[in-house]
């Protein structure tokens, strides 16, 4: 199994691999890893002659000290998950050679990171672009791969690679969910079995509003369907629930553009946040 924690010999392998002619795929991680980041490696895997995941708890993406510090560490079992799904090699590196003493620069996305998860967590994308960029830059990939589950996200770092010039292509993968529609993630772990059993409402939700928006409803009437359905649920705290357009993130009643509209929510149960979306194929409506 192929290590790296130093950027340096990280990216000396890479351009080897570059210049042996193969194609390198990338997928960036936080570790604990689940079906949803395999789904994530597999396609790499088939796109890619070689696939670097990189396993690394983001400090500066972490508004809040505590939720960092309860964020699963399963390192060994990710090296398992990863390799099984068709990983080549591993950036693994430490905090510390991350942010060294001194660090000062930062990658400043715009408009795309204001809403939703920019409202709720300041600070939160600059934390991000930093980071991938910094991970690009070391691992040099052809094409990163990231998951529509973070779906501003995704947004914010497409449109951060093209206003950047970065020359690495951004391919999205489809939300992996469970059989109840729970989108997977690294969190689900935390909720307690009742709130586990009460969470896929967040699904059923966001697809009852791309329901109403299918037939012709208006954004607000959508929203207010779905938020209503959420509420029923006494231990669903929701922090938002939006439509955007799916590039702008322009609200969607204001703007849809690009002819797709995101519905995306992020719901407490608990201490627990989780967040998820649908995309709405508005052209044939
Ligand atoms: P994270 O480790 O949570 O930062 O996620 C790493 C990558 O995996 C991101 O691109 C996520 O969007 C993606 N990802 C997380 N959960 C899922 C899921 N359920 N389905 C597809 N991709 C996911």
């Amino acid at each position: 199994m192929l290590i790296f924690d130093n950027p340096d010999t990280m990216r000396q392998w890479s351009r080897s691999q570059s210049t042996a002619g193969k194609k390198i795929g990338f997928v960036p991680t936080m570790g604990a890893l689940h079906r949803g980041h395999a789904e994530l490696i597999r396609v790499a895997a088939e796109e890619c002659d070689t696939v670097v995941v990189s396993i690394f708890v983001n400090p500066t993406q972490f508004n809040v000290a505590e939720d960092f510090d309860k964020y699963p560490r399963t390192l060994d079992s990710d090296l398992t998950v990863a390799t099984d799904a068709g990983a080549t090699a591993f950036y693994v590196p430490d905090a510390s050679r991350m942010y060294p003493e001194g660090f000062e620069t930062y990658v400043v996305p715009g408009h795309t990171a204001d809403p939703m998860e920019g409202a709720g967590r300041p600070g939160h994308f600059r934390g991000v672009t930093t980071i991938v960029t910094k991970l690009f830059n070391t691992v040099e990939p052809h094409v990163a791969y990231f998951g529509e589950k973070d779906f501003q996200q995704l947004a914010v770092i497409t449109k951060m690679t093209k206003d950047l010039d970065i020359g690495v292509r951004i391919r999205p993968v489809p939300t992996v969910r469970e059989h109840d529609g729970l989108a997977l993630s690294s969190r689900n772990v935390r909720l307690t079995p009742e709130h586990r059993s009460q969470a896929p409402i967040i699904h059923q939700a966001l697809s009852a509003a791309a329901e109403q928006l299918l037939a012709g409803r208006s954004v607000g009437d959508a929203l207010n369907v779905a938020r209503n359905l959420m509420d029923s649920i006494a231990a669903c705290r929701v922090e938002y629930i939006d439509a955007v357009d799916s590039l702008t993130l322009d609200p969607a009643d204001v703007n849809h553009e690009s002819g797709t509209i995101v519905v995306a929510t992020a719901a407490w149960f608990g201490d627990v946040r989780l967040i998820d979306n649908v995309r709405v194929d508005m052209t044939g409506a």
